[in-house]
């Protein structure tokens, strides 16, 4: 590990990802009419890493629906996003759909019928309509890199698989689930890319609905109680905003009816969340008077 005490420390686990320098700060803000504030690093893509699983989730819940909640729950897990002791006490079925587990079996959902490639093209389709930008892509480095050294991840979905939470070849859906993490975007692309669940589930570049607005909402509580890992109380407790970190540094919050707000700042604090990014939320949602929970 790196240790810059002042902004956290970059994650190494995945090595391609220890090579990016901590030093950089991007946001993007974009309120209900399209209106873009944006500063720093905003337009620098970076690995989105479980960002991805928001997308992967609303994705999911358009091919299967309400089926999806027989392969994953929807409570906070309180352990690490890598964690595996849950899975033995309830029975091979994950917390969420946003700890690995829960998004790798969301995964193994959009894959089964397909080819792990034309999973993956749906997906990375799904995230250039949302932000409105086809050049949005996959850092194939990253993707290597991970696949290379994801042992934690390939246990989990070998745990799962024999429960029969997975139904597809372990590497087929891991192989789709590394390349989806690794999608880079921009702090403007990611801000962008969530703006439909902000505004009732709309797209608001052209009106047309991505979900019902009931999905919307459901999506954005399960941001709220599951999006920071086993922090999401204390991203609740000092933001007050839906939320989705990843461990490249990157936050997507979403202030409903108001605004989206992207952050990128990769040194990460204890829970794996980015230090600088959920302090720069907490002043912003503060100035703003924009948490969901009142000023
Ligand atoms: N691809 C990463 C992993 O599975 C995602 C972790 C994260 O951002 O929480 O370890």
């Amino acid at each position: 590990m790196r240790k810059r005490d002042d902004r956290g420390t970059v994650a190494d686990y995945i090595p391609e990802l220890s090579r990016v320098d901590p030093a950089q700060f991007g946001i993007a803000v974009i309120d209900e009419a399209g209106e873009i504030a944006a500063a720093g690093d905003c337009d620098i893509p970076f690995s989105v890493q479980s960002i991805t699983k928001v997308f992967t989730l609303t994705l999911a819940l358009g091919m299967v629906g309400d089926r999806l909640w027989q392969r994953v729950g929807r409570e906070p897990s309180g352990s690490p996003f890598n964690s595996i002791v849950q899975l033995e006490n309830e029975r091979g079925i994950p917390r969420n759909p946003f700890i690995n587990a829960g998004a790798i079996a969301v995964t193994d959902l959009i894959l089964s019928g397909h080819q792990p490639r034309e999973a993956l093209g749906e997906i990375l389709r799904f995230v250039q309509f949302l932000a409105d930008d086809p050049t949005i892509h996959i850092d194939k480095a990253v993707a290597a890199s991970e696949q290379r050294t994801g042992f934690r991840n390939r246990a989990l979905a070998n745990y799962m698989r024999s429960f029969g939470v997975i139904d597809n070849p372990v590497d087929f859906t891991l192989g789709v689930y590394f390349h989806h993490c690794a999608i880079a975007m921009s702090c403007r692309q990611l801000a962008m890319a969530g703006r439909f669940l902000a505004h009732g589930g709309i797209h608001p570049n052209t009106g047309r609905s991505v979900v019902h607005p009931e999905r919307a909402r459901r999506i954005n509580a399960l941001m709220l109680t599951c999006g920071h890992y086993d922090g999401s109380g204390d991203f609740a407790y000092r933001v007050g905003l839906p939320g989705k970190s990843g461990v490249g540094g990157g936050i997507l919050a979403i202030a409903p009816g108001k605004a989206t707000i992207a952050v990128w700042a990769p040194g990460l604090d204890a829970a794996g969340n980015s230090h600088l990014g959920r302090i720069a939320l907490e002043k912003l949602t503060k100035r703003l008077g924009w948490s969901i929970f009142g000023a």
